[in-house]
Formats: C-alpha cells, structure tokens, sequence
C-alpha cells in the first residue's frame, strides 16, 4: 500500500496518520478535515474554554509527526468504493489505496435559531463563550456530561442557568452514586435542574421558550443543546458502506479491507451489542487498531482498551475506569471520604474504579478497576 487517505482531522485522523508512520508505512497520507484549525481537545471546549478569565483558553494537540499533506477547510462529499475515489466538496477527486474514515459527529440541534447554541468544535466555543460573557439567562438541554460541563463553565461566568433533564443528570454515564455527588454540588453552586423532557423548543420575540411534556415553559435568552450527536456519515449515503444508515466496522476497526474507521461516526459490535463509543480514549484506540488493520490485515490485533472517562464540573474533576457502575453495588471507599467529596473508589463486582477529587494515575486506576479486594 502506497497511498492512503485519512478523512477527519480530529483526534482519531491524526493518531490514524502518526500510528501509520510508528508501524512503518512509507507511502503517502493525504489528511482531509473541513475545519480550517489545526486539531485541537475537544473535550477541552466545555471545560478550559469555558473557564471564567478575559481569555479563552485554546488546547491544540501537539503537531501531526505523519508528515503528510493536510487539506483543511474542505470535506469529503462522496466516495466511490470501487473505484478507490474520493470527491471534495471544491471538485478535488483523490484517488486511494487505503481509506481511513474519521469523521466525527456533529451536535443534535432543536430549531435554526442562532439563540440556540450547541458545542462540538472550536468555533462553537468561541460564539458559546462569547456570548455567555454578557451573562445572558441560560436553558440548557440535556444532562450528560456536556450540558453538566457547559452549566457549570456558565455559572461561573456569571449566567442563571436551568438545566433540562429526565432525571438525575449523568446517571447514564457514571452511576447513580456518583451522578448524585455531582448533581449535590451543582444545585449548591445554584444550578436550576427540572426534570423532565422537552417537547418543543421556539424563538420568542427577544429570547427563546423550551416547552416541556408536562406543559410548563422555560423561557431564556438562549438555549444551549447538549442532547446528543449525529454521525457525520451523510456524505456515505450513495456509497453502499452504511448498513441501515450506520457504519459499521469489524473488531479491527475495517468496513472493508482496504476501508477503515475510527472514532465517534463508527459503530461496532460489543458486549452491549452494536454501538457507537464516542469518547475521546475510544478514537485514539479506534485509529490505532484501524491504522494496523490496513497494514497488516488479519494480523493486526484486534480492538482492546481499558473503558475511562473523565468530566472537570464545578471545581471538581471524576476520573472513572471500566464498565459504569449500575448501583446495585454500594462502592468500597478505597482512599478519602465521600462526605469530604475526595475519594478512590472501587466496585469489585462490576470491574469499575473512580477518582473523585483525588489525583491517581489512570493506569493506577485501570488497575484497581480490575483488580479483587484482596489485591487492592
Ligand atoms: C465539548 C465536548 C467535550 C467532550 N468531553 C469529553 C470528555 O471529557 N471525555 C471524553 O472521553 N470525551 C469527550 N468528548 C468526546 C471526544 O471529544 C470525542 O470522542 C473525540 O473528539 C472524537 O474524535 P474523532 O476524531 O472521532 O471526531 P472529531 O474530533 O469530531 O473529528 C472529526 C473531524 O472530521 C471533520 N469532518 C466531518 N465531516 C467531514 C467530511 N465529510 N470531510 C472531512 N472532514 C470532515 C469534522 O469537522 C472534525 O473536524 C467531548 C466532546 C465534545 C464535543
């Protein structure tokens, strides 16, 4: 193989690029990304950029080793799969022999207000953060980690927010005894939670209204979405690589043998049926395995990578290593003390460990996750 072609200049695009050049690959890299910036921390957009402070801080990854041509500011708009080609959205057509898709995902939006704000790339931060500034009333949708994040970054600029959702926030993504320590220090840091769903969200002259299923209404200068995201996979529509409108790839990240996909626009088959991971741990492992699969085909390894994520939110940082605890288990305090809010935690029947407020080196973490009481 002596030409690939990288889609995506996000985290898995560039770990796809240099994994290339670290297994050995001499050939071309043409690297395609339609933002016009150099890649940067995504999850740093709802946590460093949104930090009370005159400036916005900026996280740009240190600088691409693949050496290959970078085509920024322009996407991908078709791909002939049989013809081993691709077409630009300026009419460029690059031909390949191998193609690693790292699209990403782009934010689920409710209207075409621009009061309704969401955040998925730098620009958006930089609108976001600017117009926060001026301390504007806030409605924010979703309780994930995003619009956990994004509440707590407009709070401490100075905003009255109330954040929308069906139950405790975060609960999906981190258990319900950790999601309750950290919905506690929300509400004391003045978070307005309603808990319900959102029926319809409209502009109203000089503001926005967020009508909810039980009929009450929200009404706010702006809206910020933080309710999921799409795969950017549209421009594949007449390719024939979606399955039922998905793509999806084998354990070693291939949709084909000579196509490959990482990161978030790519679903895979696991222990909790298909699905897609998108978290940053999870690309960089994606591009990994998906840059050796292209190499070395059935000899590459498969996909393996220990589960973590990690959230800052209002003051406080939670690292957690493997499978999100379900709360039939109540977690043995390793180090600290949940009532001080500082604590290492462990749920030996579900695999998962936690910091919470505590520094613990992650692979320190991973290891606790998996490990007995005994050992621990
Ligand atoms: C605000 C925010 C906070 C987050 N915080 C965390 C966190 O704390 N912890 C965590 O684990 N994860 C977090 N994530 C998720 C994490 O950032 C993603 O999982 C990761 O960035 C995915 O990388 P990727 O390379 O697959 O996609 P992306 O980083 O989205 O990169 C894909 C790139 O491809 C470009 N593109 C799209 N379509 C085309 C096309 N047709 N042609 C060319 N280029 C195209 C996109 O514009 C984009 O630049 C966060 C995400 C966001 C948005």
């Amino acid at each position: 193989m002596d030409n690939i072609l990288i889609l995506g200049n996000g985290v898995a695009g560039l770990t796809a690029g240099d994994t290339l050049r670290r297994l050995g690959y001499t050939g071309a890299i043409t690297i395609v990304g339609d933002e016009k910036h150099a890649t940067y921390s995504r999850p740093a957009l709802s946590k460093a950029a949104l930090a009370p402070g005159p400036e916005m801080e900026l996280n740009f990854l240190p600088e691409a080793t693949h050496g290959g041509t970078e085509l920024l500011g322009r996407s991908a708009t078709t791909v002939d799969p049989e013809a081993r080609r691709v077409t630009l959205d300026d009419g460029t057509v690059l031909d390949y022999e191998g193609l690693v898709i790292a699209t990403g995902t782009h934010a689920r939006r409710f209207t075409d207000s621009e009061r309704e704000y969401t955040l998925r790339s730098l620009d958006d931060a930089t609108a976001l953060r600017e117009r926060l500034s001026s301390a504007p009333k806030v409605a924010i949708i979703g309780g994930g980690p995003l619009g956990m994040e994004v509440a707590s970054g407009a709070i401490g600029l100075g905003c009255e927010v109330t954040l929308i959702h069906p139950g405790t926030p975060m609960e999906p993504h981190i258990g319900p005894q950790l999601a309750g320590i950290l919905t506690e220090v929300a509400l004391e840091n003045g978070l307005d939670i309603v808990d319900d769903f959102v029926a319809a969200v409209a502009e109203t002259p000089g503001g926005m209204c967020v009508r909810l299923s039980s009929g009450q209404e929200i009404t706010a200068d702006v809206v910020v979405s933080a309710a999921g995201d799409i795969p950017n996979d549209s421009w594949l529509a007449d390719s024939g690589l979606l399955i039922d409108g998905r793509l999806i790839a084998d354990e070693r990240c291939r949709v084909r043998p000579e196509i490959v996909a990482a990161g978030d626009v790519v679903w895979q088959q696991g222990a909790r049926g298909l699905r897609r991971t998108p978290i940053w741990t999870a690309a960089i492992e994606q591009a990994k395995t998906a840059a050796a699969a292209l190499l070395q085909g059935d000899e590459a390894a498969p996909l393996s990578y220990h589960s973590y994520f990690w959230t800052d939110q209002w003051g406080m940082n939670l690292k957690v290593s493997g499978p999100i605890p379900d709360g039939s288990e109540e977690p043995l305090v390793v180090k600290g003390s949940l009532a001080e809010r500082s604590a290492v935690l462990h749920w030996p029947g579900q695999g998962c460990a936690a910091s919470l407020n505590m520094r613990m080196p992650i692979p320190r973490l991973h290891k606790l996750a998996a490990s007995v009481p005994a050992e621990v």
